[in-house]
């Protein structure tokens, strides 16, 4: 593998010479569908695969593989393959690890979409997959059989915040020769380098951190070169779930900011969750960078910093939650995450709805989660949104209180 530089400096420079592009400092965005052939002959090599150059936008764009180059730097693996969305990230590197009869080890605890794929393969492919929690190695080792074929987790898992040991993961997956693939969204590159773990794949929704400004869906996936250029040639271009070479390109112009951008997410997070632990109205908070956090220890070890995602219960039940989320304000009510915006959610309603209650349950999501992403902005005055609509909640939770003053 290449020397990278810096992270700071890689998210700007790697993948890209601008001499190769008549000087254009920012790489251009080749907006095209397909690529003229000078001659039959060099059509029919580059058909061949015994040519080099660009044929059609589906099979590869000189945008998007300069995109693909720089975050296979940034998370340090051999190749990168961007695609539409997180979820045909997903799918396509699903469909690739497995096959009829297959088994796959999950995390406890998958972003809504990929439990619902995971549902589909089961059904229409008869290949199984079981939920398990992955915190001890016991637990691990003996949900392999003989026809497991891919280990799939996230973390922090989406939204309790629970972490997954990967070195352990990676440690124990090698032994049984069972790739280990993780969602790293949540962490984005530079605060959670799962390859350098010893894991195989990682996947991004690029939607989220990478992205960073709300504007874009797309999904990355990094990897083994070899495996990669077989997704690249059967799933990415079969099933066709390829970026946009405008959504790569807009990617492209995130990624310069990301390290910048999560510091303050982080700084931004830990004065959020203090607060948040403080306040009388909450019950509980999930944040890997609160020091009472069960695997703050854990933290520390394989995430350079917490992270800008919190979990929090209120007192009360599903209404007393969805009454203090429509007390905020300055803070959007939205799915998504990364974003400059605070955006907050509902899992138990949203993101995990499709989940059956009794199994929601199982994975600590309770009717009165919440779940914050927190924003770029001045973090006082998120807090004072937090805290008025908190207040709220304390007000109208003691009516007999409220109309003696
Ligand atoms: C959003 C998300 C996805 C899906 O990504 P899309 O870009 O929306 O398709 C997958 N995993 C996690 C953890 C996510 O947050």
């Amino acid at each position: 593998m290449k020397d990278m530089k810096r992270f700071e400096t890689a998210v700007i420079h790697e993948g890209y010479d601008s001499l190769q592009h008549q000087g254009s400092l920012i790489p251009p965005l080749f907006q095209t569908s397909t690529f003229t052939f000078p001659t039959a002959q060099a059509g029919a090599e580059r058909f061949a695969g015994e040519a080099d150059g660009y044929v059609y936008s589906r099979l590869g764009n000189p945008t998007v593989k300069i995109l693909e180059e720089r975050i296979a730097l940034l998370e340090q693996g051999e190749a990168a393959l961007a695609f539409a969305s997180g979820m045909a990230a997903v799918s396509a590197t699903l469909f690739h690890l497995t096959k009829s009869g297959d088994h796959i080890i999950c995390s406890e605890g998958v972003y809504g979409c990929t439990f619902g794929f995971l549902k589909l393969l089961e059904e229409k492919h008869y290949i199984t997959h079981d939920y398990i929690p992955m915190d001890s190695e016991e637990n691990l080792r003996a949900a392999i059989c003989d026809h497991t074929s891919c280990i799939y987790i996230e973390t922090p898992i989406n939204p309790t915040m629970a972490l997954i040991d990967l070195e352990m993961v990676a440690r124990v997956a090698k032994e049984f020769d069972i790739p280990v693939v993780v969602d790293n969204t949540f962490c984005s590159p530079y605060l959670q380098q799962p390859l350098t773990l010893g894991c195989d794949y990682v996947i991004h929704s690029a939607t989220k951190y990478i992205g960073g400004h709300g504007d874009v869906i797309a999904g990355i996936v990094v990897g083994p070169k070899n495996e990669l250029e077989t997704i690249s040639t059967t799933t990415l271009k079969d099933i066709g779930g390829v970026i946009a070479p405008f959504n790569a390109w807009l990617l492209l112009r995130g990624l310069k900011t990301l390290p910048i951008r999560v510091d303050r997410h982080c700084d931004n997070a830990i004065k959020i969750a203090e607060h948040l632990k403080n306040h009388p109205q909450v019950e509980k908070v999930y944040f890997p960078g609160d020091k009472d956090f069960p695997q703050y220890e854990l933290a520390l070890k394989q995430m350079r910093r917490p992270g800008g995602m919190i979990g929090f219960e209120v007192k009360g039940n599903l209404e007393d939650a969805q009454r203090f989320l429509n007390q905020c304000r300055l803070i959007k009510l939205a799915v998504s995450l990364g974003d400059a915006e605070s955006l907050i959610q509902h899992p138990a309603t949203m993101t995990h709805s499709v989940i059956p209650k009794a199994e929601r349950l199982k994975m600590g999501i309770k009717d009165n989660l919440i779940r914050l992403s927190v924003g770029l902005e001045a973090w006082e005055d998120i807090w004072d949104d937090l805290k008025q609509a908190l207040d709220h909640l304390t007000n109208s939770n003691e009516p007999n209180e409220q109309t003696l003053k």
